[in-house]
């Protein structure tokens, strides 16, 4: 193990998480698979290793911080990208069952071949835009769980991300350090969406700055109404508001 593995490992043990040579191995063939698809396609802007460990995988993690991942089940990572925050959820909590959903296919033939080399199971990767999944019956209302970092502002995500949720479910939308807006302009459309803020709870990353990090909460309380989300592009183009 070396100075960023080391580091790494205490940083996710001062949170009660404590990391296991094998799950070691995962993040760090985590590392070079992004490093190495990323020389094909765009998957990342952070490729510094250190970087990766912090701004990406611990920062993927802080859900856990706040959640009993214990207690979930199933999980809808929405626009997941390189696979943030889903895929390190997964190689820590190995009994959830995993959705992951994305609008670029390259991305998800991504995904396909890291699952398949972090010998992950129970991870699906569905290639389409949120809006037409969600409209699937084995999507709809069926996740305890649903998370999106860094898709589109809190007003867009809850249209894309909260008919995925089941009803008693949690939404949490991960965000940097300037959210107020977001959540005064979320009104309606969590009513629409027949939803509830909760809370939100911060953190910062063991980097440097000690950026900050907040994680939205979000619950719903009855089924989506048929009418949302409404088509592909519309959420982005008029939001809820
Ligand atoms: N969640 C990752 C992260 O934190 O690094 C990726 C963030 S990336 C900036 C946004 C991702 O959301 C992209 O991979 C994009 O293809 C996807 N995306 C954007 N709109 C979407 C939609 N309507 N349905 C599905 N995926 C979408």
């Amino acid at each position: 193990m070396d100075e960023i593995q080391a580091n790494f490992k205490t940083q996710m043990s001062l949170k009660n998480i404590e990391l296991t040579d094998h799950q070691l191995v995962q993040f760090e063939t985590y590392y070079k698979e992004l490093l190495a698809w990323n020389e094909k396609m765009n998957l990342t802007g952070i490729t510094d290793r250190e970087e990766v460990y912090v701004k990406h995988f611990f920062d993927s993690l802080s859900i856990s911080f706040f959640v009993s991942l214990r207690d979930i089940k199933n999980i809808a990572d929405i626009g997941s990208g390189a696979g943030f925050p889903s895929i390190p959820l997964k190689i820590i909590f190995p009994h959830l069952k995993v959705t992951i959903v994305d609008s670029l296919n390259k991305r998800i033939q991504f995904l396909n071949h890291l699952v398949q080399e972090l010998h992950l199971t129970d991870v699906k990767c569905v290639h389409g835009r949120a809006e037409d999944i969600a409209r699937l019956p084995e999507h709809r209302d069926n996740y305890d769980l649903v998370t999106a970092r860094a898709v589109a502002k809190l007003v867009v995500l809850n249209e894309l991300c909260l008919p995925f949720t089941a009803v008693g479910g949690t939404f949490v939308a991960m965000k940097g350090s300037d959210i107020q807006e977001e959540l005064d302009t979320c009104a309606y459309s969590l009513n629409e969406l027949r939803s509830k803020y909760i809370y939100t709870r911060n953190f910062h990353l063991p980097d440097v700055d000690k950026s900050t990090r907040n994680l939205i909460f979000l619950r719903k309380f009855s089924p989506t109404p048929k009418a949302y989300p409404r088509k592909a592009g519309t959420p982005l183009k008029t939001p809820l508001m």
